[in-house]
C-alpha cells in the first residue's frame, strides 16, 4: 500500500530538525515490528487469593480473562461468590488482628518490599498488564508499572511517620476495608488502594475489573513473596456482583471505589445509612484549555496526551478542548498534522502510541458516541491509518465544531475521541469548563502565571495541570468534584481517608 521509496520510509538522521512534507508523516509510514518479547509468565487459570494463600473458589466458577490485542484467552479467572467474600473477610479479620498490631516501622519493611519485588518483575509485568489491557506497552513500562511501584515506596515512607498525618491528633486504622477498582489502570489503581491502606493498618479485600484481573492476581505472588502476614491481602476475583458483595460486606468498614459514576452512585445508594467510611473516585470530562498565547507546540503536545495517553481510558483524559479563538484553526490543524503520525495498533509494539480498546463493550459504546456526534452535526476527524483485523481498535478521532449540548461534550467517552469548541475571554472558557456534572481535572496552557493562577481557583477540579497534563505523583493527592466523587488518593490527605482520629 506505500507510495513511499525506500529511501524515505524511516527518519533518518538527515530529516531530523527539518520540516518533513506533510505526505511523509503518519498515514503512509510503515514500520517495521518492535515487539516486547518478555515472558509474562501467565498461568492458565488463578484461582483467589485468601488468607494468603490460592484457593479455589466456593462458587466453582471461572471466566476468561482475553487479550483484547488478538481476541485470544489469557488466562482463566476465578469467580467469587458470597460465601467466597465472606471467606476473604474473616481472613483480612485475623491479619487485622496481626497487621494492626506490628510497629509502623515494621510494616514499612513489608511496603518496602512489596515496591522492591515489583520493581524486580517489572518487565514481566508491563507484558502481562498489555496482554491482559490492551495498553501500549511503552506505557505499561514506563508508566502503569513505575507508578505502582513509586505509590509502595512513597507509603512505605509514611508507615513509621503516621503522627505527621495530622498533626495534634494520633491515627489510628479503621480495619477491614473493601476495594473495588476499575479496568483502566488495573496494577496501577490496586496500588493506589492497597499502599495508604496497609501503611496505616488496615487490612484489605480488593476486587479487580473482570477483563483486567491477571496483573492482581499476579501481584499476589509478590504478596507471598514479601512474607506479608496471612489475611493482610485479599484478593476476590468476579463480575459486578462480586464488586457488590465486597463493598456491602457488614464486616467493611470502610469502602473506596474507583469507577464510573452510573456505578458509584449504585454503591452509595446501598450503603446509605451505614456507618461505612466512603470514598469514590468516579469519571470525568476535563476541559483542556488553550489560550492564545499558549507555547502551541508544545499545547498540542499536551492535548495528544492528554486524550490519547491510554486510549483516552483516562478518567481525568482531556477529552474537551476549549481553545482561544484567535489560535482555534492553527492549534486544530497542528493537531491533525500530529494525529496522522500516532501509530495505532499492537499494543506490544514498542513504537505503538494507540493500542487495543480494553473490551468489546467498550469499542461498542466509543462508537455509539462518535455515531452521535456525527449526527449532532459535529465536524469528524480520523486518520486514514491502518488497524489489525483482530482485536478491539478506534482510530484517535477529534471532532470540532461541538457545543455544549452535544452527548460528545457531556458524556464521558472513555476512548479516544477528542470533542473541541472554542471560547472568546477567560469567563467563557470558565463558564464552559465548569458547565459539566464532573469535576475531575483540568488543564490550562497560557504564557502568564497570573491566568494559572485565576483559571486554577475558578475552576472546579480536583485536579489543575498548568502547561502540562496527565502528569501524577504519589505525594500529589488525587480525586473528585461533584459527580466526579469524593476523597483524595496519594499525599498526606489519601491517608487520611484511611484512619481515624483518636
Ligand atoms: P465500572 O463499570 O463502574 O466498574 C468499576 C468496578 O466496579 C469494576 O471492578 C466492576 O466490576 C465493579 N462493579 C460493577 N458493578 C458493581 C456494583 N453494582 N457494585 C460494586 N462494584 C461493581 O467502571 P469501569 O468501566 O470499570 O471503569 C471506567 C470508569 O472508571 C470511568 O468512568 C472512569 O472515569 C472511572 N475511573 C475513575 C478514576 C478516578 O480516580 N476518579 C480512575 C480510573 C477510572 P466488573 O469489572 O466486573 O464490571
Ligand atoms: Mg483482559
Amino acid at each position: 500500500m506505500s507510495i513511499l521509496t525506500s529511501e524515505n520510509k524511516r527518519p533518518t538522521k538527515r530529516s531530523a530538525g527539518r520540516p518533513l512534507p506533510e505526505l511523509i508523516f503518519g498515514d503512509l509510514w510503515e514500520f517495521d515490528p518492535a515487539p516486547e518479547t518478555a515472558d509474562p509468565k501467565l498461568k492458565p487459570r488463578y484461582d483467589l487469593f485468601i488468607g494468603g494463600r490460592f484457593v479455589a473458589p466456593v462458587s466453582g466458577k471461572y471466566f476468561d480473562s482475553i487479550n483484547p490485542a488478538n481476541e485470544t484467552k489469557l488466562a482463566e479467572i476465578a469467580q467469587a461468590n458470597a460465601a467466597d467474600v465472606d471467606a476473604a473477610y474473616a481472613a483480612a479479620q485475623k491479619g487485622f488482628a496481626v497487621w494492626s498490631k506490628l510497629p509502623g516501622k515494621e510494616r514499612a519493611k513489608y511496603i518496602y518490599r512489596l515496591a522492591r519485588l515489583l520493581q524486580d518483575r517489572a518487565r514481566e509485568f508491563a507484558v502481562a498488564e498489555t496482554m491482559d489491557g490492551g495498553k501500549p506497552i511503552k506505557e505499561s513500562r514506563d508508566f502503569d508499572v513505575p507508578m505502582a511501584a513509586a505509590h509502595f515506596f512513597y507509603h512505605a515512607g509514611w508507615a513509621d511517620k503516621l503522627e505527621y498525618v495530622a498533626p495534634g491528633r494520633k491515627v489510628a486504622p479503621l480495619g477491614v476495608v473493601g476495594q473495588v477498582i476499575p479496568w483502566n489502570f488495573p496494577l496501577l489503581m490496586m496500588a493506589w488502594k492497597l499502599a495508604p491502606a496497609l501503611a496505616m493498618g488496615n487490612t484489605i479485600v480488593i476486587k479487580p475489573a473482570e477483563t483486567t484481573s491477571v496483573t492482581a492476581l499476579k501481584f499476589a505472588e509478590i504478596v507471598q513473596d514479601a512474607g506479608f502476614p496471612a489475611g493482610v491481602v485479599n484478593i476476590v476475583t468476579g463480575f459486578g456482583d462480586t464488586g457488590a458483595a465486597v463493598l456491602n460486606h457488614p464486616a467493611a468498614v470502610k469502602v473506596a471505589f474507583t469507577g464510573s459514576t452510573e456505578v458509584g452512585k449504585i454503591i452509595m445508594r446501598s450503603l446509605a445509612g451505614t456507618d461505612k467510611k466512603m470514598t469514590m473516585e468516579l469519571g470525568g470530562k476535563a476541559a483542556n484549555i488553550v489560550f492564545d498565547d499558549a507555547p502551541l507546540d508544545q499545547a498540542v503536545e499536551g492535548i495528544v496526551n492528554g486524550i490519547f495517553f491510554n486510549q483516552g481510558h483516562v478518567c481525568c483524559a482531556g477529552s474537551r478542548l476549549l481553545v482561544h479563538e484567535p489560535v482555534a484553526a492553527a492549534v486544530l490543524a497542528k493537531l491533525k498534522t500530529r494525529i496522522r503520525t500516532l501509530r495505532v495498533g499492537d499494543p506490544l509494539d514498542k513504537n505503538t502510541d494507540i493500542g487495543a480498546i480494553n473490551s468489546r463493550e467498550q469499542l461498542t459504546r466509543i462508537e455509539k458516541l462518535v455515531a452521535s456526534g456525527v449526527k449532532e452535526g459535529a465536524d469528524m476527524f480520523q486518520p486514514a491509518c491502518k488497524l489489525p483485523t483482530k482485536g478491539y481498535y478506534f482510530r484517535p478521532t477529534v471532532f470540532s465544531g461541538v457545543s455544549m449540548s452535544h452527548r460528545i461534550a457531556r458524556e464521558e467517552i472513555f476512548g479516544p475521541v477528542l470533542s473541541v469548541l472554542t471560547f472568546r475571554t477567560l469567563d467563557e472558557a470558565v463558564e464552559k469548563a465548569n458547565n459539566t456534572a464532573y469535576g475531575l481535572s483540568a488543564g490550562v496552557w497560557t504564557d502568564k502565571g497570573s491566568r494559572i493562577l485565576k483559571m486554577s481557583t475558578e475552576l472546579k477540579a480536583g485536579v489543575v495541570w498548568a502547561n502540562t497534563y496527565n502528569k501524577f505523583d504519589p505525594t500529589s493527592p488525587f480525586g473528585g468534584y461533584k459527580e466526579s466523587g469524593f476523597g483524595r488518593e496519594g499525599g498526606r490527605q489519601g491517608l487520611l481517608d484511611y484512619c481515624k482520629l483518636v
